[in-house]
């Protein structure tokens, strides 16, 4: 199957081909004909199966074909600033060519960033990418302009309902118009989250990921320490495999900064 055969507006094709994907992943397969017909959808996927352009992209060619101005069309609520990052600079690169405009709206900023979001909402942009109490700061204003509002995402929803957002994201459903397309992302499905979803969804269209498995012949180890034990204990892995390509995920911008600090120091 190809990204063609969905026959999608030509400048979304156009950013599509940009990013150099030619085949849907086993989900993007899946979820992209159902978000099109107007499903609502829940789907257990991880990142890395492709899930953020599962949901961009018929989203994106949705509000292509219905456009209305002056108001927020797609809302996408995420657990953490990085996820909003990320996703926004996947959106930027999908809808390039295609004119609409994109915010990811998360704490942490200053005032000038504050200041920077209230335009963006209060001039409708396109697609917002907020986390929870972000979005509630604006909201407890009344410049954000929800009442055009098609599409809510709700993704890594088991993370959030672990870091104590349900409140937060009922409280932000409250002022979305009751008439959208609203779509769920978990990596788990937990009892929780199957009350949210049943919550907000209707009707739900289903997908299942299975959970890759690891190559086999690979070896996994967890090595249980503390904080300060984690870059000595890296530094001693380097050093007695050294020559091999190593690559290191950090959960935060700052621990991959201090980490990478550490390395080059040693
Ligand atoms: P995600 O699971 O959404 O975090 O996506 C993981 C990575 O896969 C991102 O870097 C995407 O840019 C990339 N990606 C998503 N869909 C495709 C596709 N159909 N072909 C190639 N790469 C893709």
């Amino acid at each position: 199957m190809k990204f063609t055969d969905f026959n999608l507006e030509p400048s979304l094709q156009e950013g599509i081909d940009s990013l150099g994907f030619e085949n849907p992943t086993p989900i993007q397969e899946q979820a992209i004909p159902a978000i099109l017909e107007g499903r609502d959808l829940i789907g257990s996927a991880q990142t890395g199966t492709g899930k953020t352009a599962a949901f961009l992209i018929p989203i994106i060619q949705q509000i292509l074909k219905q456009k209305s101005k002056d108001s927020i069309q797609a809302m996408v609520i995420v657990p953490t600033r990085e996820l909003a990052m990320q996703i926004d600079q996947q959106m930027e690169g999908i809808a390039y060519f295609t004119g609409l405009s994109s915010m990811a709206i998360y704490g942490g900023g200053d005032g000038t960033d504050f200041a920077q979001e209230k335009q963006a909402l209060t001039e409708g942009a396109d697609l917002v990418i907020c986390t929870p109490g972000r979005m509630i700061a604006h909201l407890n204003s009344d410049y954000v302009k929800t009442k055009g509002l098609k599409f809510l995402i709700l993704d890594e929803a088991d993370r959030m309902l672990d870091m104590g957002f349900f409140e937060d994201i009922s409280k932000i459903i409250n002022y979305l118009p009751k008439k959208r397309q609203s779509l769920m992302f978990s990596a788990t499905m937990p009892r929780e989250i199957r009350g949210l979803a049943r919550k907000i969804l209707k009707d739900p269209f289903e997908i299942n990921i299975a959970v890759s498995k690891p190559a086999e012949r690979i070896l996994q180890l967890a090595y249980v320490v503390h904080n300060n034990q984690k870059i000595p204990l890296i530094s001693y892995l380097l050093q007695n495999n050294k020559g091999k390509n190593v690559l290191i995920f950090c959960s935060t911008k700052s621990s991959t900064k201090d980490l990478s600090r550490a390395l080059n120091m040693a």
